[in-house]
């Protein structure tokens, strides 16, 4: 009976010296073996040329390489956006999708397998909660992209976790992934290239602002009154608009930096005018930004995107207060590449 492998790409660069000098090996290896493994986006430890044989086979043994086998794999027909559903075990799966756009490279990375936080028109939600996923997991989403980028002469720009799940209903495996992300002495990822979506569990939030982290935050806010919010997001139950933009406001006021806030726009649900004054009126004078998005279609939800011109009568209203705001195009609407649809796509049929 051979024990479970410990994954490499959950190891901190500490773990893994341990782990070399424990096979009697010397420290400095530890250092090649990370410097291909995320300098040279290695593809398996045979990759490895500059790691004497001995030990990559005695690596072999105790250490996995990879725990995420792709298992759908779909270009849209634009060719700019390509979704990956990889299965992690007999019971998780997760969706990753890289979006082209211009010199951007964007990977958007789930964070758990599922999500049980149940927003009613988010595909992932509706599937509920899988499992935590781990660091490992959720830092080979990323180099599993960048080494398919790689092969073409092109590379990652931009990582936002807003695939499926929730940050920081996982945030002790969100922020190590993070750390070896940006290990200058590794992947070297610059922090201020990555976003974190959150629903808004507020304790994270306090948490996210303490780190004083360069990592861009976002917030998914889609509706501007509680009565709204409540039937769209459940954990607004918990943590009410007001309380979520107290700690939205003390973050900024701690780190000085912009806060994103999410709004899928909903045909005749929050695209009316009452609630874009009740959102300019809130986020006024704050130092933020809304992104706007059309709903995706989710099969347990029957609402539909709002009509361009509702949007930009909303946006106006925003314009108004002097609220910046983006509407962003949807991608790879044939792949159904919003989060956790691709998964509800194969379990329903
Ligand atoms: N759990 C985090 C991050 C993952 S979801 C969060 O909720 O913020 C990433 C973004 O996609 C969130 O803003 C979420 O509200 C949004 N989203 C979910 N389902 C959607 C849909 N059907 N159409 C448009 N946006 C959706
Ligand atoms: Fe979870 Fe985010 Fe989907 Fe809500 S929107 S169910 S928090 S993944």
């Amino acid at each position: 009976m051979t024990a479970k492998k410990t994954f490499l790409f959950d190891l901190s660069i500490n773990e893994l010296q341990d782990i070399v000098t424990s096979l009697g090996e010397q420290r400095f290896r530890a250092k090649q073996v990370w410097n291909r493994a995320y300098k040279n986006l290695a593809s398996s430890f045979d990759d490895m040329p500059d790691v004497p044989k001995k030990l990559r086979e005695k690596l072999k043994e105790i250490v996995s390489f990879s725990h995420i086998t792709p298992i759908i794999d779909l270009l849209s027909s634009d060719g700019w956006t390509r979704k990956i559903l990889f299965k992690l075990d007999e019971d998780a799966q997760i969706e990753t999708v890289l979006m082209g756009y211009d010199t951007r490279r964007t990977v958007c990375i789930s964070t758990q397998a599922g999500c049980g936080l149940g927003c009613t028109f988010c595909a992932t939600g509706q599937g509920g909660l899988q499992r935590n996923i781990t660091s490992g997991e959720i830092v080979e989403q990323v180099l599993f992209f960048n080494r398919a980028l790689q092969e073409r002469g092109d590379k990652l720009t931009n990582i936002v976790l807003m695939g499926m799940g929730e940050p920081f209903a996982n945030y002790k495996q969100v922020m190590k992934a993070i750390d070896t992300l940006t290990d200058s002495e590794g992947y070297g990822f610059g922090a201020r290239r990555i976003t974190i979506s959150t629903v808004g569990v507020v304790p994270m939030i306090e948490k996210f602002t303490a780190e004083n982290s360069q990592v861009n935050l976002a917030v998914s806010l889609h509706a501007a009154t509680d009565a709204l919010r409540n039937t769209m997001l459940p954990i607004n139950k918990k943590y009410p608009i007001e309380v979520l933009l107290r700690a939205c406001g003390e973050y900024i006021k701690q780190t000085n930096r912009r806060v994103s806030f999410e709004w899928a726009l909903i045909d005749d649900v929050n695209d009316t005018p009452e609630q874009a004054r009740e959102l300019a009126k809130k986020l006024k004078g704050m130092l933020c930004h809304v992104n706007f998005i059309p709903l995706n279609p989710t099969k347990g939800y029957g609402g539909h995107e709002s009509k361009l011109k509702r949007i930009t009568a909303f946006r106006e209203i925003l314009n108004g207060a002097g609220i910046t705001n983006t509407l962003r195009v949807r991608r790879g609407i044939d792949i159904n590449a919003g989060c956790g649809q691709l998964k509800q796509e194969i379990v329903s049929k």
